[in-house]
């Protein structure tokens, strides 16, 4: 019964999580905020850092991505390395989104103009009930080297992407090509007034500022409805974003468990993951090399024990996989296709897109045998070219032993994807015993 209660409270924690985070900057605003209540300090970039063993610290880069650690006692003793991602695939607002919807004349009727980020599967954003979110640059003394953010998530008004008539499109359910500038524009609404700053008033008025305060903002749209259980048994979380916000809840809930050792213990959260992870707050930056090396040099630490270091660490690269999608199993492997529910999935790649090898597969099979939780495999079908994640990126920067690996989930990519929750329970548990093994 305990266990059963204990359960539903993390489920209930997991929803609540997924359902603030509505954006890549509420990501990292919803994991920086449990840090701070766990006890850790914020570091930034610009200051001397005073890192002693066993503090429990964080950075955030651009509002996007955050690194988290429990510094080990021993500089050179290396690192235990949870990464993930901030971001998934949707739309983002452009400059001076507002526009008139022509063929209507002289109406007030807008619509905004939107661009789309990431890989998205555009259907499925169609007739939902959306919202905005992310950061918004205020006025301030010195916008250029002191500027003013805060982020923002706005319920109300609701945008809606209609979906043509099946009337004007009879060929609708056998052939569907979309435009992402002619179809997937959201409608706003009337408008009294001038069209011009329309959105900025909008955020203006959210946040109790004037509309000459905002100096810009990083915009995107977001599915209002929340986070739902489904399948018979209720075992499955329908919702957003969950590529690859669950990993990183996995991640965040497995350091603040972190109990200092030797090694350091990091959770990694990257943006930009979506878009090639080539911006100073993805994988493929210095930014975590940088935090590394600092780490090691605050704890007394050189050169040479940070190469130690590195070469005495390992990382674990978390980011969801394909789970074997009931109505297209012609589209798995024959072999090593996961399932919901079947514990976190080792990704492997013989043109390396992933960093599994047999070294690291092994040692995470390993962990999981330690931890008493299944453990699956994903390879491409082999005539599917598949796609990459962080782990092979961030080799580039850190040439240290490493696995891909993630939860399995199906409509990859969609505004709604689904999960098995006992596998977020099941990854949980290895990052925690990957984090606190002797
Ligand atoms: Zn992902």
């Amino acid at each position: 019964m305990t266990q059963d209660k204990d359960k539903m409270a993390k489920r209930e924690d997991f929803l609540a999580f997924m359902n603030r985070s509505v954006s890549n900057f509420m990501a990292v605003d919803t994991i920086v905020s449990r840090l701070r209540d766990a006890g850790f300090q914020e570091l930034r970039e610009t200051d001397p850092w005073a890192v002693k063993p066993g503090s429990r610290c964080y950075v955030v880069k651009n509002g996007t991505a955050v690194v988290a650690f429990v510094a080990g006692s021993d500089p050179a003793a290396g690192f235990r390395i949870v990464a993930a991602h901030s971001d998934s695939p949707g739309f983002r607002v452009k400059p001076h989104p507002e526009m008139r919807c022509g063929a209507l004349g002289d109406s007030q009727l807008v619509k905004l103009n939107t661009e789309v980020y990431g890989g998205a599967i555009y259907h499925t954003w169609f007739d939902r009930p959306l919202g905005l979110s992310g950061r918004v640059v205020l006025r301030s003394e010195d916008p250029v080297f002191a500027p003013r953010h805060c982020t923002v998530r706005i319920d109300e008004p609701r945008l809606v992407i209609p979906h043509l008539a099946i009337h004007f499109k009879r060929d609708v359910n056998s052939s569907l090509s979309l435009s992402a500038q002619k179809d997937m524009l959201p409608v706003l609404g009337y408008v009294d007034g001038c069209l011009q700053g329309t959105v900025a008033r909008i955020v203006a008025s959210h946040l109790g500022v004037s509309p000459d305060d905002i100096l810009d903002f990083d915009l995107t749209l977001f599915d209002i409805q929340p986070a739902e259980m489904v399948g018979a048994d209720s075992s499955w979380v329908n919702c957003g974003r969950l590529d690859d916000l669950s990993m990183a809840y996995c991640a965040l809930d497995a350091v603040i468990a972190a109990v200092p050792g030797r090694q350091t213990q990091v959770m990694a959260v990257f943006d930009n993951e979506e878009t090639g992870s080539g911006t100073k707050q993805g994988a493929h930056s210095p930014m975590l090399r940088n935090v590394l090396r600092r780490v090691v040099s605050s704890l007394g630490g050189h050169g040479e024990e940070f190469m130690r270091a590195v070469a005495g660490s390992f990382f674990i690269s978390a980011d969801c996989a394909h789970a074997a999608h009931p109505n297209y199993m012609e589209k798995m492997d024959p072999v090593n296709h996961p399932v919901l529910g079947g514990g976190p999935v080792i990704k492997v790649n013989a043109n390396c897109k992933y960093m599994t090898d047999a070294d690291s597969a092994a040692a995470f099979k390993w962990l999981c045998r330690e931890a008493g939780v299944p453990c699956q495999e994903f390879v491409n079908h082999s005539d599917s070219p598949g796609g990459s994640t962080l782990g092979n990126i961030l080799t580039g920067q850190l040439d240290m032993r490493g696995v891909d690996m993630g939860i399995g989930l199906w409509a990859m990519h969609s505004v709604r994807e689904t999960v098995s929750f006992d596998d977020v329970l099941y990854t949980m548990q290895v990052f925690t015993q990957f984090f606190n093994r002797q």
